[in-house]
């Protein structure tokens, strides 16, 4: 459902920051992408949803080939992803209900079917009871779980996270991990970029690890494979 041929990225300053990567992943995968800072990770992630432009080779996301894609059709390829960053990124004002309510954008549901859906996806990451509450209002943890839960209510078939649990302490951290699995559980691919060794050593997953651009690992259950 993922595949990366030969892909290559410049920056416009010049700096390659992937140099020739080739990667399949299938649908319902869980990947860990490890490696050094400044190795390309968020650059490879950022190129499944667009976020950036590949300056050569080929690329498909949840079976579309993005090669040609136009300008017009990135929205439609960002809803079928959930996309999760370290600083969660939730709107302040709003409540944790309208955060979520608000990525639904879904014109044609009924507000009844809004309500369900949002209250449905709450539950799954344990907040019901803050559906009103605003961010500031709510731990780290809690407002990474909100974040989750904008990401999964559309009910995407890959959910992307750029070091979800970098600002969570390692208690709240393995709070997070257990909703990653349990959505994994559900089919849905989850690609993650991470530094915690902690994590990635204790709950074995696929581990692409980059270094310079490059893939130099990809293990079945692999490890960190680094100091820190
Ligand atoms: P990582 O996530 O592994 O730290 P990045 O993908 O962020 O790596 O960065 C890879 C390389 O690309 C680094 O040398 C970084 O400085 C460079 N880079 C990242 N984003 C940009 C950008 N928008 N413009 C120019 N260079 C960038
Ligand atoms: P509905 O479409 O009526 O919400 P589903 O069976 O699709 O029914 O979903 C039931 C529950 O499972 C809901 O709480 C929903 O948020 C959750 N769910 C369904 N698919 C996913 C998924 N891919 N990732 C995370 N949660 C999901």
């Amino acid at each position: 459902m993922i595949l990366m041929k030969d892909i290559y990225k410049t920056y416009d300053n010049g700096v390659t920051a992937l140099n020739g990567i080739n990667v399949e992943i299938d649908q319902g995968e869980f990947v860990y992408v490890v490696g050094p800072s400044g190795a390309g990770k968020s650059t490879f992630i950022k190129l499944m949803y667009r976020e950036v432009k590949p300056s050569k080779g080929k690329l498909i996301i949840n079976n579309k080939d993005l090669t040609d894609l136009k300008e017009k059709e990135v929205p439609l390829l960002r809803r079928q992803i959930g996309v999760i960053f370290q600083d969660f990124k939730l709107l302040s004002r709003l409540t944790v209900y309208e955060n979520i309510a608000f990525a639904l954008e879904v014109i044609n549901e009924s507000p009844r079917n809004i309500r369900k859906r949002v209250m449905d996806v709450l539950e799954l990451v344990g907040l019901k009871n803050k559906a009103r509450f605003i961010p500031s209002e709510l731990s780290g943890g809690e407002q990474q779980r909100v974040s989750i839960a904008r990401a999964i209510v559309n009910h995407p078939k890959l959910v992307i996270a750029d070091e979800p649990t970098g600002n969570l302490d390692p208690d709240t951290s393995w709070e997070i991990m257990k909703v990653f699995e349990e959505i994994n559980a559900r089919g849905t691919t989850i690609v993650m970029a991470t530094h915690s060794k902690e994590i990635v050593n204790t709950i074995k997953r696929r581990v692409i690890a980059i270094e310079d651009g490059r893939i130099v690992r990809d293990q079945h259950r692999g490890d960190y494979g680094y100091e820190i």
